[in-house]
């Protein structure tokens, strides 16, 4: 989606974020549910004075018209002087601006005001506060900052669904980190006092890397609202332009291809930054997410040099805390959907059961002297937005008794092979082979893989028939080439020999599995006898 420079960029980038929203989004709409939230630095007015081309005068108006076309239901800007805030109450009169200005008599300096639809906010509670040791000294700073920084907040109810929600707004001090962390840890501290633990969206311009220490320590709290986003986030992935304009813009997914410090540094100081972000609370769902990088009509400038971010989220649609079941005499399992909570429900309606139920089974199936089924386990949908550096669609850690899930791949296979890719890692999980050190001549990867494969195909889903496509070449295959196909042999054998998939978890468990003798001790045959009797019995049977 490249940026416009047509004189119509109010209406293409308005009707570009609506394309990127999906039937369930206008369902919701009705319902009143979502909101739209944005950030916007606008550049504060006494910046450009001597700038023919980006005075503030002449950026408003094309400014204005960006935020109108965005509809932000709830906005905050940063650097905003009095003479702008003055302007944009008059141009937005549908919204109620809160927040103070930074200096100590409150109305001077930079301010970071609020701005909400006055139709559909109830203020509960609203201020502002100085990111300092002393935040209620109006002007006042700490840690080496260069400037007083400050919050504005405002605890909203919305009219629309009677949920109660605080929307912070900052803009972070430019040249210290420690300012910069424990003045956004302040911010998240303060919410969570004055919303009285409602949940919180937290904007602003932070002036850090998503990989740097301020924006790592908020992710550990509250969620990046472009990494939840249930549609793929769009346009540009630099929200600082620096007043540099670029033909063609790095869209978000061109920069989500790349590892996390290349895309966030690469291109020099004014490529590539993101340094603006919308935060939220665990349990929101997002369900688009946008940074609009419009020029101003008929010329290659823009209204700010910073891009505003939209976000379209449904504030409180599931607990911010994991699902968790009781499996009856096995482990406690643990669901953590705070990266996906659209997949919350299917989470508590198939995933969770379908799990209990086989850890039980499992349990019984794969034990093996001395082995003790794991207490807990958890499961965690992941956010991987380097595609190139995990392919599978999930991945489990026997040593933490934890399975990943990839919250893009199981959004687009949960009516297909989601569950199955559940059961196969949950085997992975029970096999805990690893235990005793990687031993590839007494564990191979093609039975540790077949085995798991013949658990989730053979016993899990013989329905959906996933080792079928071996029937139909059984030729070309060996018994010992992993996954679905050593599976089906798997299938084969322990029908001719019931309890040898019992005896070889154990000794793969066990790490005395030995493929020369294994197969001649608990079946009378060697492997490869039994390769040849198991495609025998595949020919005979299509031969009928
Ligand atoms: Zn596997």
């Amino acid at each position: 989606m490249m940026m416009v420079l047509a004189a119509a960029f109010v209406a293409r980038a308005e009707a570009e974020f609506n394309a990127a929203s999906p039937s369930e989004l206008n369902a919701l709409r009705k319902g009143g549910a979502p909101m739209k939230v944005m950030t916007y630095n606008i550049r504060y007015s006494a910046g450009d004075r001597n700038s023919a081309d980006n005075n503030w005068e002449a950026r408003r108006d094309d400014l204005g018209n960006l935020v109108e076309s965005a509809n932000p239901d709830v906005a905050g800007f940063q650097e905003v002087l009095p003479d702008q805030r003055k302007w944009l109450e008059a141009r937005f009169p549908g919204y109620a601006f809160v927040g103070d200005g930074r200096n100590a008599d409150r109305v001077n300096g930079e301010a970071s005001p609020i701005a909400f639809r006055k139709d559909r906010f109830e203020p509960v509670k609203s201020g502002t506060f100085w990111l300092s040791e002393t935040p209620d000294e109006p002007g006042s700073k700490s840690w080496k900052a260069a400037f007083p920084r400050i919050c504005s907040y405002a605890v909203l109810k919305d009219k629309a669904t009677g949920k109660t929600f605080a929307f912070a707004n900052t803009h972070t001090d430019h040249r210290s980190e420690e300012a910069r962390e424990k003045g956004m840890l302040l911010v998240i501290e303060r919410m969570k006092e004055f919303s009285g633990g409602a949940p919180v969206v937290f904007v602003g311009d932070h002036n850090c890397l998503e990989y740097e220490k301020p924006a790592q320590a908020v992710a550990k709290i509250l969620k990046d609202a472009m990494y939840l986003s249930e549609t793929p986030p769009e346009g540009s992935w630099r929200t600082f332009n620096y007043w540099s304009y670029k033909e063609k813009e790095q869209t978000i997914a061109e920069a989500l291809a790349k590892p996390v410090r290349e895309r966030s540094t690469s291109g020099g100081k004014s490529d590539s930054k993101r340094i603006d972000y919308i935060y939220v609370s665990p349990g929101t769902r997002v369900l688009g997410y946008r940074t609009i990088a419009a020029t101003r009509p008929g010329t290659n400038l823009y209204p700010s040099d910073h891009f505003p971010s939209v976000a379209e989220v449904v504030i409180g649609a599931t607990p911010a805390e994991p699902y968790f079941v009781e499996a009856p005499g096995s482990a406690k399992l643990v669901f953590d959907t705070s990266n996906a909570p659209d997949l919350r429900k299917w989470t508590e309606d198939k995933f969770a059961p379908t799990i209990c139920k086989w850890v039980v089974k499992l349990t019984d199936i794969m034990a093996s002297d001395g082995w003790e089924p794991p207490k807990e386990i958890l499961f965690q949908f992941v956010v991987e937005p380097l595609k190139s550096a995990v392919n599978a669609p999930a991945w489990a850690s026997s040593g933490d008794r934890k399975v990943s899930l990839r919250v893009d791949w199981f959004r687009e296979n949960l009516d297909g092979e989601a569950l199955g890719c559940t059961i196969h890692e949950l085997t992975h999980i029970m096999q805990a082979y690893w235990s005793k050190g990687q031993n590839k001549d007494n564990c191979p990867d093609w039975a540790v893989e077949g085995y798991a494969d013949y658990i989730r195909w053979v016993l899990f889903e013989p329905e959906a028939d996933g080792c079928g496509y071996v029937r139909n070449d059984i030729k070309k295959y060996h018994y010992n080439d992993s996954y679905r196909v050593t599976a089906h042999f798997f299938g084969f054998v322990e029908s001719r020999y019931p309890g040898t998939m019992k005896k070889l978890n154990a000794a793969l468990r066990d790490h005395t599995f030995d493929n020369g003798k294994f197969w001649q001790e608990t079946t009378g045959k060697s492997a490869e006898d039994l390769e040849a009797g198991w495609k025998a019995a595949i020919w005979y049977n299509i031969r009928q």
